[in-house]
Protein backbone atom coordinates (compact mmCIF):
# COMPACT_ATOMS: atom_id res chain seq x y z
CA UNK A 1 0.00 0.00 0.00
CA UNK A 2 1.27 3.52 -1.13
CA UNK A 3 0.50 6.00 1.11
CA UNK A 4 2.15 8.77 2.31
CA UNK A 5 1.49 10.60 5.45
CA UNK A 6 1.73 14.11 3.65
CA UNK A 7 -1.19 13.28 1.71
CA UNK A 8 -3.41 11.66 4.67
CA UNK A 9 -2.53 14.98 6.48
CA UNK A 10 -4.19 17.36 3.54
CA UNK A 11 -6.83 15.03 3.46
CA UNK A 12 -7.46 15.88 6.85
CA UNK A 13 -7.45 19.01 6.36
CA UNK A 14 -11.16 18.58 4.61
CA UNK A 15 -12.28 17.80 7.92
CA UNK A 16 -13.65 20.38 9.86
CA UNK A 17 -15.21 21.41 13.21
CA UNK A 18 -18.76 21.01 13.28
CA UNK A 19 -19.00 23.62 15.04
CA UNK A 20 -16.27 26.12 13.54
CA UNK A 21 -16.73 25.28 9.66
CA UNK A 22 -13.63 27.17 9.25
CA UNK A 23 -11.24 25.41 11.11
CA UNK A 24 -9.90 21.74 10.08
CA UNK A 25 -9.21 18.90 12.58
CA UNK A 26 -5.45 19.69 12.15
CA UNK A 27 -5.72 23.41 12.76
CA UNK A 28 -7.50 22.71 16.04
CA UNK A 29 -4.72 20.09 16.72
CA UNK A 30 -7.13 16.91 17.62
CA UNK A 31 -5.19 15.12 15.51
CA UNK A 32 -2.20 13.81 17.61
CA UNK A 33 -0.99 10.90 14.95
CA UNK A 34 -1.35 9.12 11.33
CA UNK A 35 0.05 5.76 11.11
CA UNK A 36 0.50 3.78 8.22
CA UNK A 37 -0.19 -0.16 9.45
CA UNK A 38 -0.52 -3.19 7.05
CA UNK A 39 -4.21 -3.11 8.02
CA UNK A 40 -5.16 0.75 6.67
CA UNK A 41 -4.71 4.29 8.48
CA UNK A 42 -5.05 4.63 11.91
CA UNK A 43 -5.14 8.19 13.31
CA UNK A 44 -5.46 8.98 16.77
CA UNK A 45 -7.33 12.30 18.16
CA UNK A 46 -7.60 13.74 21.19
CA UNK A 47 -10.97 15.77 22.25
CA UNK A 48 -10.95 19.61 22.77
CA UNK A 49 -12.81 18.55 26.07
CA UNK A 50 -13.77 15.21 27.49
CA UNK A 51 -17.37 14.73 26.39
CA UNK A 52 -16.92 17.30 23.38
CA UNK A 53 -20.79 16.31 21.46
CA UNK A 54 -19.01 17.06 18.14
CA UNK A 55 -15.99 14.52 18.87
CA UNK A 56 -18.62 11.80 17.51
CA UNK A 57 -19.47 14.03 14.36
CA UNK A 58 -15.50 14.65 13.84
CA UNK A 59 -14.77 10.97 14.32
CA UNK A 60 -17.16 9.56 11.73
CA UNK A 61 -16.21 12.70 9.44
CA UNK A 62 -12.13 11.41 9.29
CA UNK A 63 -13.41 7.42 8.50
CA UNK A 64 -15.66 9.19 5.42
CA UNK A 65 -13.37 12.10 4.30
CA UNK A 66 -9.88 9.33 4.41
CA UNK A 67 -12.05 6.39 3.09
CA UNK A 68 -12.90 8.21 -0.26
CA UNK A 69 -9.67 9.40 -0.06
CA UNK A 70 -7.18 6.57 0.16
CA UNK A 71 -9.63 3.22 -0.22
CA UNK A 72 -8.45 1.54 2.74
CA UNK A 73 -9.83 0.29 6.50
CA UNK A 74 -9.32 3.75 8.70
CA UNK A 75 -9.00 3.42 11.97
CA UNK A 76 -9.59 6.34 14.87
CA UNK A 77 -8.32 5.56 18.25
CA UNK A 78 -8.73 8.65 20.42
CA UNK A 79 -6.65 9.14 22.89
CA UNK A 80 -7.32 11.65 26.22
CA UNK A 81 -4.16 12.36 27.58
CA UNK A 82 -2.16 14.51 27.70
CA UNK A 83 -5.33 16.15 27.46
CA UNK A 84 -5.53 18.91 24.57
CA UNK A 85 -5.09 22.74 25.26
CA UNK A 86 -5.96 25.94 23.62
CA UNK A 87 -1.74 25.73 22.76
CA UNK A 88 -2.21 22.81 20.25
CA UNK A 89 -4.53 25.25 17.83
CA UNK A 90 -2.16 26.47 14.93
CA UNK A 91 -1.01 29.87 14.47
CA UNK A 92 -3.07 29.52 10.82
CA UNK A 93 -5.91 28.19 13.34
CA UNK A 94 -5.75 31.39 15.53
CA UNK A 95 -6.02 33.48 12.49
CA UNK A 96 -8.76 31.69 10.66
CA UNK A 97 -10.78 32.11 14.19
CA UNK A 98 -10.32 35.93 14.27
CA UNK A 99 -11.25 36.25 10.44
CA UNK A 100 -14.36 34.27 10.75
CA UNK A 101 -15.18 36.81 13.88
CA UNK A 102 -14.34 34.21 16.92
CA UNK A 103 -11.83 36.01 19.02
CA UNK A 104 -9.05 33.00 19.84
CA UNK A 105 -7.71 31.71 22.86
CA UNK A 106 -5.19 34.49 24.93
CA UNK A 107 -2.26 32.83 24.88
CA UNK A 108 -0.66 33.01 28.22
CA UNK A 109 -2.49 30.92 30.38
CA UNK A 110 -2.42 26.79 30.17
CA UNK A 111 -4.10 27.01 33.55
CA UNK A 112 -7.70 25.08 33.89
CA UNK A 113 -9.29 27.30 36.14
CA UNK A 114 -9.03 30.32 33.67
CA UNK A 115 -12.33 28.41 32.39
CA UNK A 116 -14.11 30.07 35.34
CA UNK A 117 -12.61 33.68 35.61
CA UNK A 118 -11.94 35.99 33.25
CA UNK A 119 -9.91 35.50 30.80
CA UNK A 120 -7.28 38.38 29.99
CA UNK A 121 -6.73 39.59 26.37
CA UNK A 122 -9.10 38.85 24.80
CA UNK A 123 -9.20 40.89 21.42
CA UNK A 124 -12.08 42.26 19.58
CA UNK A 125 -12.62 40.25 16.14
CA UNK A 126 -13.71 43.43 14.55
CA UNK A 127 -11.42 46.31 15.70
CA UNK A 128 -8.90 44.31 17.16
CA UNK A 129 -8.80 46.26 21.04
CA UNK A 130 -8.07 44.25 24.00
CA UNK A 131 -10.47 46.79 26.00
CA UNK A 132 -13.51 43.91 25.84
CA UNK A 133 -15.46 42.04 28.45
CA UNK A 134 -17.54 38.79 29.34
CA UNK A 135 -20.87 39.29 28.77
CA UNK A 136 -21.49 35.38 29.71
CA UNK A 137 -19.12 32.08 30.11
CA UNK A 138 -21.29 30.40 27.95
CA UNK A 139 -21.51 31.35 23.94
CA UNK A 140 -23.42 29.98 21.44
CA UNK A 141 -21.77 26.61 22.06
CA UNK A 142 -20.18 25.34 25.21
CA UNK A 143 -16.80 25.89 23.79
CA UNK A 144 -17.52 29.54 23.82
CA UNK A 145 -18.07 32.43 25.78
CA UNK A 146 -20.19 35.59 24.92
CA UNK A 147 -17.51 39.00 25.02
CA UNK A 148 -18.48 42.25 23.98
CA UNK A 149 -15.80 44.63 23.19
CA UNK A 150 -16.23 48.13 25.11
CA UNK A 151 -14.89 50.50 22.50
CA UNK A 152 -16.54 49.26 19.22
CA UNK A 153 -19.74 47.54 21.23
CA UNK A 154 -19.97 44.83 18.68
CA UNK A 155 -20.50 41.41 20.96
CA UNK A 156 -18.13 38.64 20.01
CA UNK A 157 -17.61 34.98 20.70
CA UNK A 158 -14.45 33.94 22.73
CA UNK A 159 -13.40 30.40 21.67
CA UNK A 160 -12.59 29.15 25.30
CA UNK A 161 -11.98 25.49 25.39
CA UNK A 162 -9.38 23.52 27.25
ZN1 LIG B 1 -14.20 46.12 18.86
Amino acid sequence: MMIDKDQVWQSLEQVKDPEIPVLSVVDLGVVRAVDIKLKGLEITITPTYSGCPAMKEIEFDIIKTLSEDFNTNINVHTVLSPAWTTEWLTESGRKKLLDYGISPPAQESNDKSQLFQKPRNVICPVCKSYNTEMKSQFGSTACKSLFQCLDCKEPFDYFKCH
